[in-house]
């Protein structure tokens, strides 16, 4: 049940903020240090400045609040839910994630949230709200004010974003980059969608626009039977065929070399081959930061493609895995989970 946070005559929109939990969340107990979840409803005391952003909130827990370590599908789902279930009587969502796994959840609910046309911000903080440094007061602050943002009669915002510490980055475009820092984030090959200083300046090119309104289509499914691989050098046959024979795996997110890159040899690509004809469906992604797999580019490239591999183009592993979890979630064949793999569904690729 959402309970009522702040109410007021003069609220220029209605926030939902879910929180799910994570470091934002947390107090530090005075005499030992150690960090303890605080209870959520009681924000207020924390960050008394809500009052003054003339936004109904309402707030809503998950229950148990989690280290975002321990996010899983049905996590997502349930975040799905409690936005499905709420989409008509709020302007937008900002939910309180922990920023380990934030990334990952932007991705899936990008993809779960289909014909989204309200802004759905995550933040978190590096440091918990009840230190005196924390980044998660401006963090939250910000999300909120976004979040309430109009473009006219229209949300500024429409699609799924992680604001952290002065940037709005399109969700599934966004890996965390730093453990330590306070810009965790970043979204190496696309805009920041809205840059924060003395004012909020978005980037209207960058941010999503829905064409013409079609009812929120959430979906609740995710497909799990996924794996990353990882290329290093001196990668074993062993590990290779191992990871290829798991029992119903449907897809591999395959982290590449720059551009695209693997080894070459016979056994690596005929193992590749197999699975391929097998239904398994094979994404290049690049392991760099940021750039996209050409497959034309280098022979392995060449190999790779004749092996089955198709390319994942300038994706995160993040947002290729969710992709996959969501196509294979709604039931969908290997060929067709592959053609809509090589097409742009949410802003996540520029295929
Ligand atoms: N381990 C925490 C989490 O992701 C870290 C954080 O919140 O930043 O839940």
């Amino acid at each position: 049940m959402a309970e009522h946070i702040v109410k007021t005559d003069k609220a220029k929109a209605s926030i939902l903020l879910i929180y799910t939990g994570g470091t934002i969340g947390m107090v530090e107990d005075p005499h030992t240090g150690v960090l303890h979840p605080f209870n959520f409803q009681r924000i207020l005391e924390c960050i008394p400045e809500i009052q003054r952003l003339r936004i109904l909130l309402d707030a809503v827990s998950l229950d148990p609040s989690i280290d975002s370590s321990e996010m899983n599908p049905e996590h997502w789902a349930r975040l799905v839910r409690l936005i499905a279930d709420h989409y008509e009587r709020y302007d937008g969502f900002v939910i309180l994630h922990g920023t380990d796994t934030m990334a990952y959840t932007a991705s899936a609910l990008s993809f779960m949230l289909e014909n989204l046309a309200k802004p759905v911000i995550l933040t978190g903080s590096q440091l918990p709200i009840g230190v005196l440094r924390t980044d998660g007061k401006d963090n939250l602050l910000t999300a909120l004010e976004i979040a309430a943002e109009k473009d006219g009669e229209k949300p500024m915002v429409q699609e799924v974003c992680i604001f952290f510490e002065r940037v709005l980055l399109r969700g599934n475009r966004t890996s965390k980059v730093n453990a330590e820092y306070f810009n965790a984030f970043k979204s190496v090959d696309y805009p920041n969608l809205a840059h924060v200083g003395v004012k909020i300046r978005y980037d209207k090119t960058a941010l999503y626009r829905h064409t013409s309104y079609r009812p929120l289509q959430p979906h609740y499914d995710m497909d799990a039977h996924i794996v990353v691989l990882k290329m290093f050098p001196g990668i074993s046959e062993k590990v290779v065929q191992s990871v290829l024979s798991i029992e119903g795996l449907k897809a591999v997110v395959l982290e590449t070399f720059g551009m695209g890159n693997t080894p070459t040899s016979g056994w690596f690509m005929q193992a590749l081959r197999a699975a391929s004809d097998k239904g398994v469906v094979i994404v290049n992604v690049t392991q760099c930061a940021g750039g996209s797999v050409d497959m034309q580019k280098y022979k392995s490239g060449t190999l790779l493609k004749n092996a089955g591999v198709i390319s994942g183009y300038d994706s995160t592993t993040e947002a290729a895995l969710t992709k996959l979890m969501y196509l294979f979630g709604l039931n969908y064949e290997s060929s067709v989970v592959r053609s809509y793999m090589d097409c742009c569904l949410k802003g996540e690729i520029r295929a």
